[in-house]
C-alpha cells in the first residue's frame, strides 16, 4: 500500500463517518480492495476479487459503493467505447488519457504535456474555456499487431483499419459482383463499421459501400500500414 493510498483511506474514513454512511466497515473493505487492484476494474471483477479474499458482498453493494467513491472523488468511471463501466483510482491532481485496444481490450495510459496544452489552445481559438477533457484513442495494441496474421477475411477487420484487397475468393461470379459495385483487387479500403454481425460499411476513395457478411468473407485483405 503506497503512502498515497494510506492517505486516501484516512480521507475516506473521515468523509464517510462524517456522512454517517451505513455499512461503513463493508464499504471500507470495498475501498481497500479497490485501491489494491489494477486500474480500470468492473464491478464484477471487484466483487470477484473480494470474494476470493473471503469477503462476500453482492455486486449491487459493490456497485453502490463504487458510485459513492466516484461521487466523493476517490474513483473515476469510464465507459470505453460504450462498453461496461470501469472504475479507476482518482488521485487528486493526476490526469492521464487512454489508448484502448479494440482487439484484446487492453487499456494503456499515457500522459503528454504538449497534447494537454495544445487542447487548451485549440479550445481557446474557439473562444472556449476548457475545464476538462477525455481523450480515448482506439486501435490495436503492439502485441495484437504482432499476433495478427498478415492476411485475413474482411469480416475480421476492425472499424478504422486501412487495408488493401489482396484476393477475392469464391470464383469469377463473386469477382464480377464486386467489380459491378466498383471494388477490385488492389483497392485500398477503409473500414467504417463492422460490429461483428450484419452488413459492414467500408469506404474506397471516399465512396461508401455496404457489404453483406457472406460477400465480405470472400474478400481477403491485408493491412496497408506496414
Ligand atoms: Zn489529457
Ligand atoms: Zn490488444
Ligand atoms: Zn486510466
Amino acid at each position: 500500500m503506497t503512502p498515497l493510498h494510506t492517505q486516501e483511506k484516512e480521507q475516506f474514513r473521515k468523509l464517510f463517518q462524517q456522512e454517517r454512511v451505513e455499512n461503513f466497515e463493508d464499504r471500507f473493505k470495498v475501498l481497500e480492495a479497490f485501491l489494491s487492484m489494477e486500474k480500470h476494474v468492473t464491478v464484477d471483477e471487484l466483487a470477484g476479487f473480494l470474494g476470493q479474499r473471503g469477503v462476500k458482498l453482492s455486486p449491487e453493494f459493490v456497485r453502490d459503493t463504487l458510485k459513492m467513491l466516484s461521487r466523493l472523488g476517490f474513483a473515476r468511471q469510464s465507459r470505453f467505447d460504450n462498453g461496461v463501466v470501469r472504475y479507476e483510482h482518482h488521485h487528486l491532481g493526476d490526469h492521464h488519457d487512454h489508448m484502448i485496444c479494440t482487439k484484446c481490450g487492453r487499456i494503456i495510459e499515457f500522459k503528454e504535456e504538449r497534447l494537454e496544452k495544445y487542447q487548451i489552445q485549440i479550445a481557446a481559438t474557439h473562444g472556449f474555456h476548457m475545464l476538462r477533457h477525455k481523450m480515448e484513442i482506439y486501435g490495436i495494441c503492439a502485441d495484437c499487431l504482432k499476433e495478427r496474421s498478415r492476411q485475413m477475411p474482411l469480416t475480421m477487420a476492425k472499424a478504422g483499419e486501412r487495408l488493401v484487397i489482396r484476393e477475392i475468393s469464391g470464383g469469377a461470379s463473386v469477382r464480377m459482383r464486386l467489380l459491378a459495385m466498383g471494388l477490385r483487387q488492389g483497392d485500398r479500403i477503409e473500414i467504417i463499421t463492422n460490429d461483428g454481425q450484419g452488413q459492414l460499411a467500408v469506404a474506397v476513395d471516399l465512396k461508401r459501400y455496404a457489404l453483406g457478411r457472406g460477400l465480405a468473407q470472400k474478400i481477403v485483405v491485408e493491412s496497408s500500414e506496414r
